[in-house]
């Protein structure tokens, strides 16, 4: 496992937002946690990449995260894409995609020509500045510089949040090229359709607790999520 997480509990002072949360994620494979609004996925994204203290495991790579700084992480390939996209909107694109790169010196020019393939919009769009994107091409931006990072696991927080079809497809190509890629995905979403399409496993997250879990398959077949989160 690229990343294990044990008995993991985050609270925010009184609000205990993850209970006793464990699951596992296989090199290579693409695993999503689903849930509604406050289920706690961006808890679990954000103290995956040490932001938030917790008690229980967390291991990337062997590694207790909490034992690590942050920035280790982001050497060592751990490279969250959160929800709020955290773009630099006064910058261009270009100069957004080479941000996260830092850590890469030489090998930034070749990331940069592997972000154009997996996103051609953006070398089209690369001198322009960021927050005058569409939705769409934000959220492709912000995938676009995690993938800068050279990225052994790729943390997607909702990555589809408020995009229209069209661009879901968009989405989804890329998310299938970087899996080619050998990059291994927790994907943290709402969408649950679209988990399904990707994921090789799913944990279903509610109040903070894995309430279910299994492969796409299974859960296809469980009548709980069919009438819960696949309109019956
Ligand atoms: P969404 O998809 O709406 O972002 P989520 O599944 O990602 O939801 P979280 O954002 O992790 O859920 O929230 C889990 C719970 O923790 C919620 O009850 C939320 O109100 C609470 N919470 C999240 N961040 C904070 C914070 N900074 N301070 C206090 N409570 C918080």
């Amino acid at each position: 496992m690229i990343l294990n997480i044990d008995d993991l509990s985050v609270s925010y002072g009184e609000v205990a937002a993850l209970r006793g949360v464990s699951l596992g994620v296989e090199e290579g494979s693409i695993v999503s946690v689903i849930g509604p609004n406050g289920a706690g996925k961006s808890t679990l994204a954000n103290t995956v990449t040490g932001f938030r203290p917790y008690g229980g495991s967390v291991t990337y790579d062997g590694t207790e995260v909490s034992s690590v700084d942050a920035s280790d992480l982001v050497a060592d390939g751990l490279i969250h894409c959160t929800e709020d996209r955290d773009l630099f909107g006064y910058m261009s694109v270009e100069d957004n995609l080479e941000l996260g790169a830092y850590r890469h010196g030489d090998g930034e020019a070749e990331r940069l020509e592997y972000v154009y393939d997996v996103f051609p919009t953006l070398e089209q769009r690369k001198n322009q500045n960021a927050r005058t994107m569409s939705g769409g091409e934000q959220q492709m931006l912000a995938i676009g510089r995690a993938l800068m990072g050279d990225p052994e696991l790729l943390i997607l927080d909702e990555p589809t949040l408020g995009l229209a079809p069209v661009i879901l497809e968009d989405i989804s190509e890329a998310i299938e090229e970087i899996r080619a890629d050998g990059v291994t995905v927790l994907l943290c979403e709402q969408n649950v359709t679209f988990a399904m399409n990707h994921a090789d496993h799913i944990y279903l997250l509610e109040n903070g607790r894995i309430e279910k879990d299994g492969t796409p398959d299974d859960l296809r077949g469980d009548d709980y999520i069919r009438d819960a989160y696949l309109g019956g």
